[in-house]
């Protein structure tokens, strides 16, 4: 018997759902197979037992100045304005606490360093800068001017770099300087976190939205599917459910778990997410809250400040724990950890599926880098559109 479709996608996030839904409108037949019980990947929400709005998978918050992106998009969803604002929460010397925004900018340095010293200092990167410009620690420091250049040792070391050791695991020599070269001041009394053109949240949730865009009578969606015991790939082609299939494969899985990680496991970060939900209105006045200094957690999400929703009397958090991935069932891969010889053991992989004309990887398991919602979205269309072609 032939296979019932003309087109196999395995993982129902972004880049497979996506793809899916552009090429069914193609007017392909197409079949997600998805291995979670849910679509949406990473982006996935639901209500949590005491009826508020949660990310499973972390806070996801959507901007873009993709405009194709943006309406593609709006087709499935309406949008609640959000504009994403985060502090950083950090020891005073006092022994209090402060909070400033981040990217650090001209109210942070007013916070940091007391108002007139603050905007004293601001006016000076200003004359040197410009207003609005977002200048880099790397250029703060190679300023002659001392000032300017210890006000980049404290952004340095208040901001960034107990932060990023955090999430990373690693010691401060291990950081590439390239990453600590682009971590920006923001000359600006902008707070928002983003400056992209569109920004805001799934009016009903991410979850809707799938949903919505995977319904399609071309379309249909198996969950809690292992794809990999369906699909097999050979140096001929690939066979699903035991036969050949000449079809497209959109794969968006890890990719050395398609070749049974021959050439050992790509290495990756996960993330513990600690959620409690509190007897409260409100828990920390804003979306997401840095601690960049101490604390063994990176950051806070309260996830009303984020939807919008109203719940009297009750809000959770979620609390973010970084570590290594050790490729164990609970875990997920979710940030693949980029560096030369991690880039060299994917290219294997990848060399692999190069020599299947119709398997395509696609999205930051299947590609082994970061994606932000928007950015897969747009490689997942122009690869469904080549396709339809
Ligand atoms: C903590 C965190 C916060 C983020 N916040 C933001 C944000 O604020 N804004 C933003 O733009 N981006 C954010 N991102 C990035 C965003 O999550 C990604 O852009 C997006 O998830 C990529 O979609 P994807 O389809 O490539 O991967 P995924 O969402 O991971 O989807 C892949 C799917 O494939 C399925 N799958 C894998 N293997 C198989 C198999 N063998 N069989 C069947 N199914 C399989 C998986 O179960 C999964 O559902 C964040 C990422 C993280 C980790």
């Amino acid at each position: 018997m032939q296979n019932p479709f003309d087109v196999l996608v395995v993982g129902a996030g972004y880049a497979g759902s996506v793809c899916a839904r552009c090429l069914a409108e193609g007017g392909k037949r197409v079949r997600v197979l998805e291995r979670r019980p849910h679509v949406a990947g990473n982006a996935y929400d639901r209500l949590d037992e005491a009826g508020v709005l949660i990310h499973q998978y972390g806070p996801h918050i959507f901007h873009t100045n993709d405009q194709k992106v943006y309406d593609w998009l709006s087709r499935f969803t309406q949008w609640r304005d959000y504009q994403h604002r985060v502090v950083a929460d950090i020891p005073d010397e006092q022994g209090g606490r402060l909070r400033y925004p981040v990217p650090f900018n001209l109210t942070s340095l007013e916070t940091a360093f007391g108002a007139e010293e603050g905007k004293r200092l601001g006016e000076k990167l200003m004359a040197a800068y410009g207003a609005e410009k977002k200048v880099t620690i790397l250029e703060l420091r190679q300023n002659s001017d001392p000032e300017i250049s210890a006000l980049a040792d404290y952004v340095y070391e208040h901001v960034f770099v107990h932060y990023t050791m955090k999430q990373w695991g690693q010691k401060p020599e291990d950081i590439d300087p390239n990453t600590t070269a682009r971590v920006p001041v923001f000359l600006s009394r902008d707070d928002r976190y983003f400056q992209d053109t569109y920004q805001g949240m799934p009016l009903k949730g991410y979850t809707p939205m799938f949903e919505k865009m995977l319904c399609h009578p071309n379309l249909t969606v198996e969950l809690g599917v292992d794809a990999l015991e369906r699909l097999k790939v050979t140096e001929g082609g690939v066979t699903v459910d035991g036969e050949n299939f000449p079809g497209a494969v959109i794969y968006t899985g890890q990719a050395d778990e398609l070749f049974t990680f021959r050439y050992g496991p790509l290495p990756y970060r996960t993330l513990d997410f600690r959620f409690e939900t509190l007897p409260q209105d409100d828990f920390q006045g804003y979306g997401t809250v840095n601690y960049t200094v101490d604390q063994d957690y990176t950051r806070i999400t309260e996830f009303k400040h984020l939807t919008g929703q109203t719940l009297p009397g009750k809000t959770t958090i979620v609390k973010e724990y970084s570590k290594a991935y050790g490729g164990i069932l609970e875990e997920v891969p979710y940030y693949a950890i980029i560096n030369p010889e991690n880039n060299a053991l994917y290219a294997k992989y990848k060399a692999l599926a190069d020599a299947i004309p119709n398997l395509h990887l696609l999205g930051r398991l299947a590609e082994y880098k970061y994606y932000n919602m928007d950015a897969i979205a747009g490689r997942a269309l122009a690869l469904a559109e080549e396709l339809n072609k």
